[in-house]
């Protein structure tokens, strides 16, 4: 069932009486903002807000690591009748300046530090009216000043089935990033699907590591946990000994995570070096993690099966999820389908044949989640929505007979190998069960015949400088069918990712 409330309400509707509960903590320094805070806090930012001239649609441009202040300044926009847009922290000022001016953003709220970005960007896009900061600089208001506000909070009539709440922009990961409008219902509602599989209460403690500004890190950091009550600790970038020196420090119960971060936890010698104990769960999403690899690194920390769940910005973000207390699900899937969501697999070569059981091809969905449509692109949404609200979310995965779903890679990154398909996803799970490997990422290269062909960049283990090209090409022919082998090698330092965790293969491709 939708639930047609806005997300200021549906998240801090019990805020109020929770009162001393702690709603967020600052990993670092420790800075408390308890929930009987939140509720006022925001409330009152609202009321400045609105009293500084936001208005009822207006966007403004939330521009900040994650702090124990985001939230607040978030859900005082949307109060404010606002719709926010998160920007990456690490934008340049073009960059910045580009999501201003296609969200047409009034209003921008930063941190010091990125000050002078906001302050660029805001004069390339033109159109903004205030920047505010989050904690102090000279010339600006910061939300302490605004906290001081005695305006009366606004009484917005926001309408939950058609108002914005969140434009967040897509990872850009196969193109531009696009304005995914999300309304009040989209996300209040995958929120309501999602908590009865996602149970936290006051006594569990969420480290919030990957960023608020994406839709994975605001949904599962941010607003699932503070829908329930939970305490989120609050990390402003990763780094793998504080990362962990939180966990141990802060008695963490549960970690959603990229892959990489998997990766890390799975391979890491600094992880024997610190008390996980508190540990009781580990959810990883938004782009492929290989069951073995999963499986080793819960079992190094002693947690039961990872967990993964499936999504995209443009479904506010989740469908499918492995519930908190599944007892049987199978290795490597990414959930079952949420409540409220149809889901079909379509053949890649004609999306009006439906696929059955084990077959693979493109995830279609429909349901309250999906988006309203990309922000003045009525073309790209057409190409995304067809006429009956199915989504088409580029994926390709199949479902076993129980309704696991299983994603196997996007349809434009399979590599097609003289008619025959591999996932890129598959050859770098593989590569990463190699001891010496410490990373790695596989494109499609075109070889000299014209054939496209795979192309693997590997990170070496610092202590494997010695692992050649033919030695890892050896070791994936060994343990794959002929056509899916690895044709060229590329040693690197690092794999280039989006804050997401995922691979940026365009990088890569630039490289080849
Ligand atoms: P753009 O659409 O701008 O190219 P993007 O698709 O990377 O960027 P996001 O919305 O952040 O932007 O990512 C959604 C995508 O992440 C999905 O379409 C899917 O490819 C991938 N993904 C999410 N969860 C998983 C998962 N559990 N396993 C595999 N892939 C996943
Ligand atoms: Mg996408």
């Amino acid at each position: 069932p939708a639930v047609e409330e806005p997300i200021h309400e549906a998240v801090l509707g019990r805020a109020a009486e929770r009162g001393d509960t702690p709603a967020l903590i600052d990993g670092v320094d420790g800075t408390t903002l308890t929930y009987g805070q939140l509720d006022v806090f925001h409330r009152r930012l609202a009321a400045a807000f609105a009293e500084a001239g936001v208005r009822k649609g207006d966007v403004l441009a939330l521009h900040s690591p994650n702090t124990i202040a985001f939230p607040t300044a978030f859900y005082a926009a949307t109060r404010a009748g606002a719709s926010v847009t998160t920007v990456h922290p690490l934008a340049t000022p073009e960059e910045f300046a580009k999501q201003l001016r296609d969200s047409s953003a009034k209003w921008i709220v930063t941190v010091s530090p990125l000050l002078e970005t906001a302050r660029q960007a805001a004069e390339l896009a033109g159109g903004v009216r205030e920047i505010f900061v989050c904690d102090s600089a000279p010339g600006h208001r910061s939300l302490v000043d605004l906290l001081g506000t005695t305006a009366p909070e606004p009484q917005r009539d926001i309408d939950p089935v058609a108002d914005i709440a969140a434009l967040p922009y897509s990872s850009g990961t196969t193109g531009i990033p696009k304005g995914v409008m999300l309304t009040h219902r989209s996300i209040a509602t995958n929120l309501a699907q999602l908590s009865p599989l996602l149970p936290m209460g006051p006594g569990d403690r969420i480290l919030a590591v990957l960023p608020f500004f994406h839709i994975y890190g605001l949904t599962a950091l941010m607003n699932a946990p503070l829908r329930q009550g939970a305490t989120v600790v609050v990390l402003p970038r990763f780094d793998l000994d504080t990362f962990l020196a939180a966990i141990e420090k802060h008695r963490i119960s549960g970690l959603f995570v990229a892959p990489p971060i998997v990766l890390a936890l799975a391979k890491h010698p600094a992880v024997a070096q610190y008390d996980l104990s508190s540990l009781k769960y580990i959810i990883s999403s938004a782009a492929p993690l290989d069951a073995k690899l999963a499986v080793a690194c819960a079992q190094r920390l002693g947690l039961p099966p990872i967990g993964q769940g499936y999504g995209m910005t443009e479904l506010s973000p989740c469908t499918h999820l492995v519930p908190l207390d599944a007892e049987n699900a199978p290795p490597g899937t990414v959930g079952k389908l949420v409540p409220g969501t149809e889901m079909r697999i379509v053949s890649l070569d004609d999306p009006d044949t439906h696929l059955g059981v084990g077959e693979a091809g493109e995830i279609a969905i429909r349901g309250p989640q999906v988006m309203k449509g990309y922000l003045g692109r009525p073309d790209a949404t057409a190409a995304m929505i067809d006429k009956d609200g199915w989504l088409h979310t580029g994926d390709v995965g199949y479902t076993d007979a129980d309704g696991w779903l299983f994603v196997v890679d996007r349809v434009k990154e399979l590599i097609k190998y003289k008619g025959f398909q591999v996932a890129p996803a598959e050859l770098e799970a593989l590569l990463l069960t190699h001891p010496a490997i410490a990373d790695a990422a596989v494109i499609g290269v075109y070889n000299d015949d014209n054939n496209e062909v795979p192309h693997a960049y590997v990170v070496r283990q610092p202590s494997a400088t010695g692992l050649s090209e033919g030695e890892v090409m050896m070791y994936v022919a060994e343990r794959v069918a002929p056509y899916k082998r690895v044709r060229r090698v590329t040693f690197i330092d690092g794999i280039p990712r989006a804050a997401s965790g995922k691979i940026l293969r365009r990088e890569l491709r630039g490289l080849s």
